[in-house]
């Protein structure tokens, strides 16, 4: 007893039973609280466990496995209240280059920074995650229609689109978003997470920055899947085949020389353009063995024309990512060497991004080629994000407008006073200038009254096999459109003087 009041007062008596009872009350308590600790350490540790099961270490945002239990709750939501539930899958464009110029320590940074503008920007997302590598998904439940996820994807790109600082460079992200919707597009999460993998290859396909999933042109983007599968095959096989389209001086209408481009003998879908597999080469891991395959083709074409008294050039493309190749200049000169071609009788076409023409890298591998007497030129120009600025980094020799303009000649006088300032630009920077994609004779005497240096296109002629090219050269062109056969008709004496050298080469 003797309590009184909120407390013990005074000595404590207990019999021994009692004590031996009060001990035995303590050691409970102590035992049950010391549980209770080990529990709450086991919870918190089981909830670390748990936490970092379902999230990203480098950028702190959800992965895989938490989308896929927050898309379980959205799309059950969906299914319910008749909303629609948005995936997007955004995929950086130039992280690759990011990380193999500059070092993984900035391209960690460069996907933090990116998973912070996503939280940033739709803090009340379902889930924001990184799948891995430099692909990140938005998760959207609630929303009245698919067309409301546009607007998302605008949001992201534009908070994406402000360049990352990193050392004195200002690196820009671009990217590309693809969408898929649940009810409208899928049945459940697999779907939802495929086709919107489908929608972020239509939007690279198409060059646009977001896409939503469209089912007639998922056949196209599984043919592109089985093709990234094949190409390893296709150089081991050489299912490589080059045509060449032949390039014309304005001022004497000779042929001076012929682009290579690229085409897939391929054993099934037969013969595929550019168009269909580039891209996929270039997200490959296969661009270097690609290209050289193509050099060395072109080059091997030349050196044959170089023979038989042919001294013209081959302009072969390369892809921007070649660029980032430290190995470039000494594999190109290494292919001069084999087929006994001189430096200045290649063109090395190149196309300019925005980052690029900031990485020390691309300067010192173009500065390379220069050096060893390589000839640079600017593909499609007019059509980059910063071809001047690249222009005054990078000596040319030649600039190629892009056919866009050139078709344009004749009809519109905006591109005429576009092409003439690219000439006049062209040449204060001491290079000529190609006019691509002549299709009439009437954009052919355009570019000519220009004083535009030379020009391709279907109008002089089409590209070819190699036979067909080996046909034309040494035929002067006099810039009157007319069949192949008539003008051969036409210049029999010319022909006939070119035929011998020529017909040799077959042999
Ligand atoms: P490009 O380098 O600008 O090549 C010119 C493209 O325009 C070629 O398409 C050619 O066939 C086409 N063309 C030529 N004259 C005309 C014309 O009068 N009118 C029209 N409408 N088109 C014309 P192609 O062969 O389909 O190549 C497309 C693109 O693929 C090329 O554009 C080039 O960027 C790329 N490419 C081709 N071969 C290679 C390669 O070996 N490596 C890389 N990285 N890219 C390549
Ligand atoms: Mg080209
Ligand atoms: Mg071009």
């Amino acid at each position: 007893g003797g309590r009184r009041g909120g407390g013990w007062r005074g000595g404590v008596t207990l019999a021994r039973g009692g004590r031996q009872v009060l001990k035995t009350f303590a050691q409970a308590v102590s035992t049950t609280l010391k549980n209770a600790q080990v529990y709450a350490e086991m919870r918190e540790h089981g909830e670390a466990k748990a936490y970092e099961a379902e999230h990203d270490s480098l950028t702190g945002l959800g992965n895989r496995i938490l989308l896929h239990e927050r898309a379980d709750r959205a799309l059950a939501a969906a299914a319910v209240d008749g909303t629609q539930c948005a995936l997007l899958i955004i995929d950086l464009d130039h992280f690759k280059e990011i990380n193999d110029t500059l070092g993984h320590a900035a391209g960690d940074l460069f996907l933090q920074e990116v998973g912070r503008r996503l939280i940033g920007a739709l803090p009340h997302a379902d889930a924001v995650c990184r799948l891995g590598g430099d692909e990140f998904a938005v998760l959207l439940g609630g929303l009245p229609s698919p067309a409301s996820a546009d607007v998302v994807a605008a949001k992201l790109l534009e908070v994406l689109s402000e360049p990352v600082l990193f050392d004195g460079l200002r690196l820009s992200i671009e990217g590309s978003v693809g969408i898929a919707c649940y009810p409208q597009d899928v049945g459940d999460f697999t779907e939802l997470l495929q086709r919107a993998d489908v929608a972020l290859y239509q939007a690279k396909d198409a060059r646009g920055s977001f896409f939503h999933y469209q089912v007639e042109r998922d056949a196209s983007s599984v043919q592109r899947l089985a093709l990234a599968a094949e190409l390893r095959l296709a150089l081991a096989r050489d299912e490589l085949v080059v045509h060449f389209q032949p390039q014309y001086d304005l001022s004497g209408g000779r042929v001076v020389g012929a682009e290579c481009l690229v085409r897939w003998q391929h054993p099934q879908r037969g013969l595929l353009q550019p168009g269909d597999f580039i891209s996929v080469v270039e997200h490959s891991g296969l661009i270097r063995d690609f290209t050289l395959a193509v050099l060395d083709k072109g080059v091997a074409e030349c050196a044959t024309w170089a023979r038989a008294g042919r001294r013209l050039t081959i302009a072969v493309n390369l892809s921007a990512r070649n660029l980032l190749d430290k190995q470039l200049p000494q594999d190109v000169s290494g292919v001069l060497a084999r087929h006994g071609l001189a430096a200045d009788q290649l063109i090395l076409e190149i196309t300019e991004t925005t980052m690029m023409s900031e990485l020390d890298v691309v300067e010192s591998v173009l500065g390379q080629l220069r050096a060893m007497g390589v000839q640079l030129s600017v593909d499609d120009f007019g059509t980059g994000y910063s071809s001047l600025a690249f222009l005054q980094r990078v000596q040319v020799n030649e600039v190629k407008i892009d056919r866009s303009f050139v078709n344009g000649l004749g009809a519109s006088d905006n591109d005429r006073a576009l092409v003439r300032a690219t000439v006049q630009l062209a040449h204060s920077l001491g290079a000529r200038c190609v006019g691509e994609g002549v299709e009439t004779r009437e954009q052919y005497d355009v570019l000519v009254s220009l004083g535009c240096d030379y020009a391709q296109g279907y109008h002089l002629g089409r590209p070819g096999p190699a036979d067909a090219v080996r046909r034309v050269i040494g035929l002067s062109y006099d810039g009157i459109p007319r069949p192949r056969v008539e003008v051969e008709v036409r210049h029999l004496r010319a022909v006939a003087e070119c035929a011998a050298p020529v017909a040799a080469l077959g042999s």
